[in-house]
Parts: C-alpha cells; structure tokens; sequence
C-alpha cells in the first residue's frame, strides 16, 4: 500500500463516525458518537456506560451509533450526564424511561428539573453570537444520583469514578477512568479552531462558562492529579501536554 493509500486511509479513521476514541491499552475503552451539537461517549467495561446524551429526539440516533460500536442501549445501566447544558442533558429523560440510572452534578439540579438550558456566559464574540441558534429546552427530569463530591462507577460495572468539576455550570462532573489517566471532561475545554470546526483536538476555551477562572482551575486539578487523555463534549479527545499549553500546568 502506498504512503497516499496509508494518508487518506488514517484520514478516513479520524473521521469516522461513531469511532472509539480510547483503545483499552491505555486504560480503558472509549467510543465517541458525534451528533449535530455533541459528543455522546461510551466507556466499556463490565455495563457500558454512556456519557451525555445530547439534544431532545437524539436518542435513535445514539441507539443506532452505539449499535455499530457494538453495544446494545439495553445493556446500559447508567449514563452521566456531565452537565445540564441542553446539548448534553436533552434525551437524559427518555434514557431514564428505559430504566437507565442517570448521574449529574447536584449543583444543575434546579435547571434539569426546568428542563432550561439556562443563562449563557459568552467567553468570545463568536460565542455571543452563536448562542441565539443554540437550543434552549429539553425534556425535564429529576438525576437518580446527585453527586456533589465523588461518586464510585462500580454499581455500574465501570472502574472509575464521577467527581464534582463547577465552573462550565456549577453541577458540572467529570468522569475519570483508566486508572486515572483518562478523563471525560464533557464543556471543561472544547476541541477546534475557527469556531471548532477544524483540529478538533485542538483544547481550546470553552465558548460558555459560568465561572471561567473556577472551570480553568479544575483542569489545572485534572492535571495535577495525572490525567494524560481528555475527552471532550465538542472535538477532541486532547492529550495532556496539549491542554497544559492551553491552561498551564
Ligand atoms: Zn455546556
């Protein structure tokens, strides 16, 4: 095969469609699904477990992608739901339908029950301007976990764990696996340039944040603690000394 073949080949791999993300020998195996706003990522391990559930009416679309990943939405225990931003909580309700255990952050709890996205926090222009397409609503709904400091993934058959990261929203998690090394970061960074549309993992300031100066020393706090993969809600996934260049150490 020649060098041309090799290049448009790897090419077709960075942009395929669901495509796991995370092989298991870096500690644990990840897909990510990319929807029309959002990433929506499964981590293999005894249960899958999802991570985010994107817009209002996403669901077939994520059953069928998690489909040609190999895992049936039936054999899902629980998903995390790593804040409640309409892009990533919007079909977290009809999940909770299906007898999925749904996990967030204490602190988004009156917005999940409004089913609001809520108010926006532009960090750019650009930002400011893309909010008036964003989407508002989605289906409200009451998380059967709440987690406000840390949370054990055992019961759902996932070694790894849910901690507390407010900053993006004040109920933002983070869903740390492989032993620590990977983290699951949901809006903390984005991925991309030119409005994320190209080097999608390329870490980048979150268009949103609450409280920016809290969100940026939480992933200073991943970093410290030894994260060397972040997977992210829009791009990505980043690698360790990408981000540290974007945020310092
Ligand atoms: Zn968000």
């Amino acid at each position: 095969m020649n060098a041309a073949r090799v290049c448009v080949l790897a090419l077709v791999a960075a942009c395929a469609n669901p495509r796991i993300v995370m092989p298991a020998s870096r500690g644990a195996k990840i897909g990510t699904i990319e929807l029309g706003w959002s990433n929506v990522h499964v981590v293999y391990g005894e249960r899958p477990l999802v991570v985010d559930s994107g817009v209002r009416g996403d669901l077939r679309e994520i059953a069928d992608k998690l489909g040609d990943l190999g895992v049936a939405l039936r054999d899902v225990r629980c998903a995390v739901i790593t804040h409640g931003h309409a892009d990533h909580a919007g079909t977290a309700r009809a999940m909770q339908a299906l007898g999925i255990k749904i996990i967030m952050g204490a602190g988004d709890l009156a917005r999940t029950q409004r089913g609001e996205h809520g108010a926006h926090h532009a960090t750019s222009v650009f930002a400011w301007l893309l909010h008036f397409l964003l989407p508002e609503h989605y289906t409200p709904f009451t998380a059967d976990v709440l987690v406000t400091d840390r949370y054990d993934l055992a019961p759902c058959g996932i070694a790894g764990e849910v901690i507390s990261t407010p900053g993006h929203t004040a109920g933002s998690v983070v869903v740390i696996v492989g032993g620590g090394k990977i983290a699951i970061v949901g809006d903390l960074i984005r991925g991309g340039r030119l409005g994320g549309f190209v080097d999608k993992t390329q870490p980048r300031v979150h268009f949103y944040q609450d409280d920016k100066a809290a969100a940026h020393a939480e992933i200073r706090k991943l970093l410290a603690r030894g994260v060397e993969w972040f997977v992210l809600g829009h791009g990505g996934p980043s690698t360790r000394a990408e981000v540290a260049d974007e945020f310092g150490r």
